[in-house]
């Protein structure tokens, strides 16, 4: 099967858990709203995505949970049963057991919010293991990615992890839960989500996303992205008169270059640590391209 663009939410509540929706109805919103696959991930609970195949049509339901330690929360990905939060002595350690609870029934784990009631710190989220994925925007008003006053927004913690050398691969995500109210002050579908290169399987979009084969938006759309061989190089999709800005970010978030419009590249030269490419436009949505990794040898 060929791998295609497919564009997907990963955090998605319903009224299983604190969402206002059933999940039916929140997965006939994605299935109209054009999105090739959703993850229902409501708090401990494990909704069956075989009961909404009618609601989801072509769309594709990747099995989930947010697996939920007070606040610490963990997505499983791709699982196939409720499995129930765990504890550690302290964040890094709920993280931890956690992502290994996800992975033992063969879920793909992702760390979710670090700044939910400000929680998260780089040093909590720095060398866990056995995850490759980390949220680092949420269309939710309560997850605090932007950081305050002596707290790194969610986009900075993802630069001191990569620059302290663990690999992670960011997303963003709706972490919808209000489908009849709408505003800023609520959780609703559409602001974030990934667009991946992948088979359209629950495994081949999984896999994609564990080898960072994806995008993640708030809502610039790539009509090309090619990394690999020692660069980054891509095509936004123009939207109305809007600008377009794209920044090349290596370690330490430093930034690289700036390329204005809308086709940028980079080649790496080999000391930047790893090079990760973010595009703003003059509207306020971003997209985030995974990083490259100046010391590997050049990826297929
Ligand atoms: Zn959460
Ligand atoms: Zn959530």
């Amino acid at each position: 099967m060929e791998r295609r663009w497919l564009k997907g939410n990963l955090h998605t509540h319903t009224s299983m858990s604190d969402g206002d929706s059933p999940p039916a109805e929140v997965t006939g919103w994605y299935r109209d709203a054009g999105y090739d696959f959703l993850a229902i991930t409501d708090h401990n609970v494990h909704v069956d995505p075989a009961g909404l195949a009618a609601e989801a049509g072509p769309m594709l339901l990747i099995g989930g949970e947010e697996v939920t330690s007070f606040d610490t929360h963990v997505n499983g990905l791709g699982i196939r049963e409720t499995i129930p939060p765990g504890f550690g002595e302290d964040v890094r350690a709920t993280w931890q057991a956690d992502i290994d609870a996800i992975r033992a029934a063969g879920g793909v784990p992702a760390v979710n919010h670090p700044n939910f009631r400000w929680v998260g710190d780089a040093a909590s989220l720095t060398g866990l293991t056995g995850v490759t994925l980390l949220e680092v925007w949420n269309g939710s008003p309560e997850c605090n990615d932007r950081g305050r006053p002596g707290s790194p927004s969610s986009e900075e913690l993802w630069d001191l992890v990569l620059t302290a050398g663990t690999r992670l691969w960011a997303l963003a995500t709706d972490d919808a839960h209000h489908f009849r109210r709408w505003g800023r002050a609520f959780a609703n579908p559409g602001r974030g989500w990934v667009v991946v290169h992948a088979q359209p399987t629950e495994a081949g979009v999984l896999a994609a996303l564990e080898r960072g084969d994806h995008y993640a938006s708030s809502g610039v759309e790539l009509a090309d992205l090619r990394r690999g061989s020692g660069e980054i190089a891509l095509e936004i999709v123009p939207l109305a008169d809007l600008h377009y800005t794209t920044r090349f970010i290596g370690s330490g978030g430093r930034v690289l270059d700036v390329v204005e419009g809308t086709s940028a590249r980079y080649r790496i030269r080999g000391d930047e640590g790893y090079v990760r490419a973010r595009v703003d436009d003059s509207d306020g949505s971003s997209a985030w391209v995974q990083p490259l990794f100046a010391g590997d040898r050049p990826e297929r």
